[in-house]
């Protein structure tokens, strides 16, 4: 619905579309934002668009965990590009894991399905969310039902020895835990479904098992895992949407970010369920509003003499790569890693191993050099430039995580289990420089009418 109503809106108002164009660059002169440059993949060609505002509104950057509900296009091409140019990413370290997602495939299974009553069960049988969150049992919050999912696997208790537990939603398991509970319906009588309201209620859930894991959840318990799901971190800005370029929050001049691939801050370290699509749709309109009140007055920056030179530098730079490693094994390799020790639970150590392995793949990456050396819708190619944005986005997480001496929303650490107030009730700012260093910095968090309270379930 929002996508159909925006696409009749720019119809409506004769917005110009460059479908299949990808941006590439962001073009910064006099430390304001000048355009951008992007690759049409039907030629290969390098397109500059002057521009007095640029809004990104990419998307998120899932692909960098090796399970993920994610889509393949989810490769944080805006904070990359942005975080290239000089400015910060912020909060980096908070990233969600979604607790359903079908085993080894990622994809989600929506919270509906508990909602509707549906129970996770361990290896043995035990609805072990009694153990997690004695009050909510199965409809605790996403971190805390994702950590337990993993505590259950770590203990020996997945199904078969295995990495996943079950999501029941047959309609016998459904009424037995119902009644146990004593849930009622909003008349007073006791709760209870059928196969045929199950299958009313959770129809693409129950094609997707059916489809892609042969698995019919009328009948069958669903085998899932937690699944990397959603980036809080990412371009930081304010809340009209303008993006900022330091702790003192000082905007930059015809930039601006909306949707997941920015950080306005609105979910803190852990993003409450159906929350990004009003994230989106309200700071969206924001960054609209501000960008079209800015070009009102603003002026053109003069573009330099060769505005594509930092991008075609960056392609050809992988096109006469030796080629002697492979973008599919560091990709693997980087997912897994990422998966394993910057997941659901992090500690020290494993993040320190994250990071050494993501920096040697960031040398490795350097000898990579697609097959095809076509300029024509040349995927390859354009996969391995993703590649370099998820490797520079997992090392920055990383630092930003190992950094982060607490637990607080999607950033858990065994070795740091409580959260601290006291020293990190702030934001992280991460600057990539050209050294290859990263620098962070930190600014308060604001809080106006509501102060942050522990949670308890
Ligand atoms: C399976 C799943 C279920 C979800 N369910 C919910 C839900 O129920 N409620 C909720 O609130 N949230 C939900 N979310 C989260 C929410 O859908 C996303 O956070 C949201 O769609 C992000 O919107 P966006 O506009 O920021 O980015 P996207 O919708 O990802 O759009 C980004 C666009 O930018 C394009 N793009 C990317 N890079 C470039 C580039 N370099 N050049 C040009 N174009 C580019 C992409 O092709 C894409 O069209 C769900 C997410 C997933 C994965």
């Amino acid at each position: 619905m929002i996508l159909q109503t925006l696409y009749q809106q720019c119809l409506k108002n004769n917005v110009t579309f460059y479908d299949e164009f990808q941006v590439v660059d962001l073009l910064m002169v006099n430390g304001a934002a000048a355009g951008v440059v992007a690759i049409e993949l039907a030629t290969g060609e390098l397109h500059v668009f002057h521009a007095k505002a640029v809004i990104f509104a990419t998307g998120g950057h899932g692909r960098i965990w090796e399970i993920t509900s994610n889509a393949y296009a989810f490769t944080g091409d805006g904070p990359a590009v942005v975080m290239r140019r000089g400015l910060p990413l912020e909060d980096m370290e908070f990233f969600q894991f979604h607790p359903t997602g079908i085993y080894k495939l990622g994809i989600l299974i929506t919270e509906g399905v508990r909602g509707e009553g549906g129970v996770l069960l361990n290896g043995k049988g035990e609805r072990f969310m009694e153990k997690y969150a004695p009050k909510v049992k199965d409809l605790a919050s996403r971190d805390v039902t994702s950590r337990a999912i993993y505590m259950e696997i770590r203990d020996g208790n997945g199904v078969n020895g295995q990495n996943y537990v079950y999501l029941d939603v047959r309609p016998e398991s459904v009424n037995k835990y119902a009644a146990i509970d004593g849930r009622k319906n909003l008349d007073g009588t006791p709760y209870t479904v059928t196969g045929e309201q199950i299958l009313a209620k959770l129809p693409d859930i129950v094609d997707f098992c059916r489809v892609y894991l042969g698995v019919d959840p009328i009948t069958q318990p669903m085998p899932i895992q937690p699944t990397a799901h959603y980036a809080m971190g990412g371009i930081p800005t304010n809340k009209y949407g303008e993006v900022i370029a330091d702790e003192k929050n000082t905007a930059v001049p015809g930039l601006y970010a909306a949707g997941e691939c920015a950080c306005v801050s609105v979910h803190g370290a852990n993003r409450l369920g159906t929350n990004s699509l009003l994230d989106l749709v309200v700071f969206g309109k924001h960054a609209g509003l501000r960008a079209a009140e800015f070009v009102k007055e603003a002026a053109f920056q003069p573009l330099p003499a060769d505005p594509a030179e930092f991008a075609r530098a960056r392609f050809d730079r992988i096109r006469t790569a030796d080629g002697k490693e492979n973008a599919f094994d560091i990709a693997v390799t980087m997912k897994k890693v990422m998966f394993d020790d910057m997941g659901i639970f992090r500690s020290g150590k494993g993040m320190e191993n994250a990071l050494k392995v993501v920096r040697e793949l960031q040398d490795r990456y350097k000898h990579v050099r697609p097959t095809d050396t076509g300029e024509v819708f040349n995927m390859e190619l354009m996969n391995i430039w993703e590649l370099g944005n998820l490797l520079d986005l997992a090392e920055v997480t990383t630092v930003s995580a190992l950094a982060r001496t607490e637990s607080r929303g999607g950033h858990s650490r065994e070795d740091y289990p409580d959260r601290d107030d006291k020293n990190w009730l702030k934001h992280s700012l991460a600057w990539a420089h050209e050294d290859g260093k990263i620098e962070l910095k930190y600014k308060p968090v604001g809080i106006t009418r509501f102060e942050p309270k522990v949670r308890t379930y």
